[in-house]
């Protein structure tokens, strides 16, 4: 075993559908996280982290096995096959600990694999051995989800939403016995106070995962969040308005900019109740861990607010969706540079725990530790990311035979897009139209082409697994073809 392992720790936190352009460490208007902001200059700002998938089942499926969602047996639930780096930490003795409440993300679909601790706040499937308090609260959400009852109450019965957000903030551990009554089961204040009592306790060497759902829709922010961004608060019927009918493009509904632009602060005060509380946490973590500790901040996607003509995170692959924020600081040491533009993707992540760790990298890992980028180094970086899903109107699918092919290819200023379902393919160059508004698919036919190459080829492995893949192509010395392709 590597001797610098028993020294180190790594905490992962995971924040769901925070796009990078709402950071003001990435260029954006509003400060909507000023301690993340701070925490963030004393490490590596990555202002191109692409995510392989554009909702939670195949992004974290590209984070925590480093393979793409469509190779080795898909991606939801995780196949046995696809070894997650949390399992590799275990084996490695290194104790390993997480905390989530995204339903996609639970025992159902093998994300506790590897962890020695791992407490799920979904609560919508039962399983077998479920305690009767787990029983009850399964019940309970489901007699609230029949007819959006939850969503009556929590935006029409008087008071209700303002004595939730007065408890959410106050007493957090509330949060559980709420946990029927609320859409986001572990919230905020609840991740953070188990997460800091964990850290209080523990011993090197860890690895933890913390992952917020705040930020996710329906956005319920504090009024005290919203208040940063704007001259009031919201109204109750004004945020059941935006939230539902808004961001559902109900039909009853024209969306005007000035909707657009008021669901943006419902969303950026969620961005900011989140932050609040990372300030906690990490004035705890640079307390207790002066070094050889490395903190990993990201995000599983983006989120859309109606630059395709959608809102949330289905079915699309534009850029809103595929670029993450990703901020890495290594305790103890001051960088040299802190803005990385290389372009780095999520399946980094795991190679870099297991870099940082000292363990060897699996050979059917397709991503490439980022550590040699945290040393300041000039490594090559791979020249390829994909992206990709199955999805069927607009809705995420979990495999080939419920849903359609939603691919994008990005290659330096190149970004290629195929939609099965629509028939139809993208062709947007990044640099003269970052917002992929204009299909250059008529304009460009070898680009096109040398796209279309690259598709075949990947979609092809989908029907061997990456080992055998890697077998093949160090049999024929090939490695480098993969690692471009
Ligand atoms: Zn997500």
């Amino acid at each position: 075993m590597n001797k610098d392992l028993h020294r180190k720790a790594v905490i992962l936190i995971t924040i769901d559908a925070l796009r990078a352009d709402h950071l003001k460490c990435y260029g954006y208007h509003r400060n909507t996280t000023p301690n993340l902001n701070k925490f963030a200059e004393e490490g590596k700002i990555f202002l191109n982290t692409i995510t392989n998938g554009p909702e939670t089942p195949t992004a974290f499926s590209s984070l925590f096995t480093s393979i793409l969602p469509f190779l080795d047996g898909g991606y939801s639930p995780l196949p046995s096959q696809k070894i997650s780096l949390v399992q590799l930490l275990r084996e490695n003795r290194i104790f390993t600990y997480s905390i989530h409440s995204n339903p996609n993300l639970g025992r159902i679909f093998n994300y506790d694999r590897g962890f020695d601790v791992f407490l799920d706040g979904e609560r919508y499937k039962r399983k077998s051995n479920d305690s009767i308090k787990q029983l009850l609260s399964y019940h309970v959400k489901k007699i609230l989800d029949s007819n959006r009852l939850s969503s009556k109450l929590i935006y029409r019965l008087k008071g209700f939403n303002k004595i939730k957000l007065w408890l959410r903030k106050k007493i957090p551990f509330l949060t559980e016995i709420l946990l029927p009554f609320t859409p986001i089961a572990y919230n905020a204040p609840y991740i953070v106070s188990k997460v800091i009592s964990f850290l209080n306790n523990s011993k090197k060497p860890f690895f933890l995962w913390a992952h917020f759902m705040d930020v996710h829709s329906p956005y319920n922010p504090p009024a005290k969040n919203v208040i940063n961004f704007r001259e009031k608060d919201f109204s109750i019927s004004e945020r059941e308005f935006l939230t539902n009918k808004v961001y559902s493009m109900s039909l009853e509904v024209k969306t005007t900019s000035r909707m657009i632009e008021d669901l943006k602060i419902l969303y950026d005060a969620e961005i900011h109740f989140v932050d609040e509380y990372l300030k906690k946490l990490i004035e705890l973590i640079k307390n207790r861990f002066k070094d050889n500790c490395l903190v990993i901040i990201t995000a599983d996607h983006g989120e859309s607010f109606y630059e395709h003509g959608l809102f949330g995170h289905q079915g699309s692959v534009y850029d809103e969706i595929l670029k993450i924020p990703l901020i890495i600081v290594e305790l103890g040491k001051k960088p040299i540079e802190k803005d990385i533009k290389d372009v780095v993707q999520i399946m980094d992540i795991a190679p870099t725990i297991l870099d940082y760790f000292g363990i060897d990298i699996p050979e059917n890992f397709q991503g490439s530790s980022l550590i040699p980028i945290i040393k300041g180094e000039n490594p090559i970086r791979k020249e390829v990311i994909i992206s990709e899903c199955y999805q069927k109107n607009r809705l995420m699918k979990r495999n080939r035979k419920e849903g359609l092919i939603l691919f994008a290819i990005r290659k330096h200023e190149w970004k290629y897009i195929f939609d099965e379902e629509k028939e139809a393919e993208f062709l947007f160059n990044l640099k003269s139209d970052p917002k992929e508004k204009n299909n250059l698919i008529g304009e460009n036919p070898e680009k096109l082409e040398e796209f279309r190459i690259i598709k075949e080829y990947h979609l092809e492995k989908t029907t061997t697994t990456s080992h055998e893949q890697s077998k093949i192509i160090k049999a024929i010395g090939m490695s480098n073809l993969n690692k471009t392709k």
